[in-house]
């Protein structure tokens, strides 16, 4: 299986880094997709994927860190992004839900980050890995407004939550869509109206990817404590029984999506 999207640059992981990588792959985890969120976190996912084969680097600028970016930001993201095994740019997008640890970044500012990004993907021709919350309907417009620059295999929305609607409008646009560990738990989130089974019941197993965002969004039984990339089998598992396919099914197809997404 592949997981998609962590961010294994978060200081979390640097006592263990080496036992989890390999944790990973014992568990039948043949790829790693590391995430950076800013300049930062995105230079260290490109250092940890030179050092590691099995490890990938997506760059980007989070919504959360739109308003703390330097006037060169631009030219340092475009050079990071340049690097060897950077398969897209993300995590970019918009992100509406206040959360204790940071307030809403100004909309407008977000959706000139994103936007700016968007082009930037698109001139060096990386897939995009969206971050959405609370933010769906915003998202698909800019994204339907930009299409005529989106790659053929345009990317993914990760850790996905929201309505049907979005849901297909993404789908449409030609985007895959990752679930993580919080589809193992009962009830909806916060400010949700449909239930992530009934989003992956809705979704095609060829547009399934399957993700961590660990050290965040353990899987039951593991909630609460850090995630890290070898859980990425239980969501895998998960998958399965919502849509009533084998594992070996999810695991084939999902791996197949991501290597087509990111041209591993
Ligand atoms: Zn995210
Ligand atoms: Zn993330």
């Amino acid at each position: 299986m592949v997981d998609v999207h962590c961010h294994l640059n978060f200081k979390v992981f640097d006592n263990d880094f080496d036992g989890m990588i390999k944790k990973a792959k014992e568990a039948g985890v043949s790829t790693i997709i590391n995430v950076g969120t800013s300049l930062e976190t995105s230079l260290k996912a490109v250092e940890l994927a030179a050092k590691y084969k099995n490890l990938y680097a997506i760059v980007g600028i989070h919504p959360h860190h739109a308003d703390k970016l330097e006037e060169d930001w631009q030219d340092k993201l475009k050079k990071i992004a340049q690097s060897q095994k950077v398969v897209a740019m993300g995590e970019i997008g918009l992100d509406y839900y206040s959360y204790q640890s940071n307030g809403i970044v100004d909309p407008k500012i977000q959706r000139k980050v994103f936007e700016t990004q968007i082009q930037m993907a698109h001139e060096l021709s990386l897939p995009l890995q969206i971050h959405n919350r609370h933010a769906g309907e915003d998202i698909i417009e800019i994204l339907k407004a930009h299409k005529n620059v989106l790659p053929k295999a345009p990317g993914m929305l990760h850790c996905f939550a929201g309505s049907l609607d979005v849901l297909r409008s993404a789908l449409n646009l030609g985007f895959c869509i990752g679930f993580d560990g919080n589809i193992t738990y009962k009830g909806l989130a916060p400010g949700e109206t449909v239930s992530l089974s009934d989003l992956c019941r809705n979704t095609p197993i060829d547009r399934i990817v399957t993700e961590t965002d660990a050290p965040f969004l353990s899987p039951e039984p593991h909630r609460g404590g850090r995630n890290e990339p070898s859980y990425v089998i239980i969501t895998g598992a998960k998958i399965a029984e919502i849509k009533a396919i084998s594992q070996n099914e999810v695991d084939l197809k999902t791996t197949e999506n991501a290597k087509r997404i990111f041209n591993i």
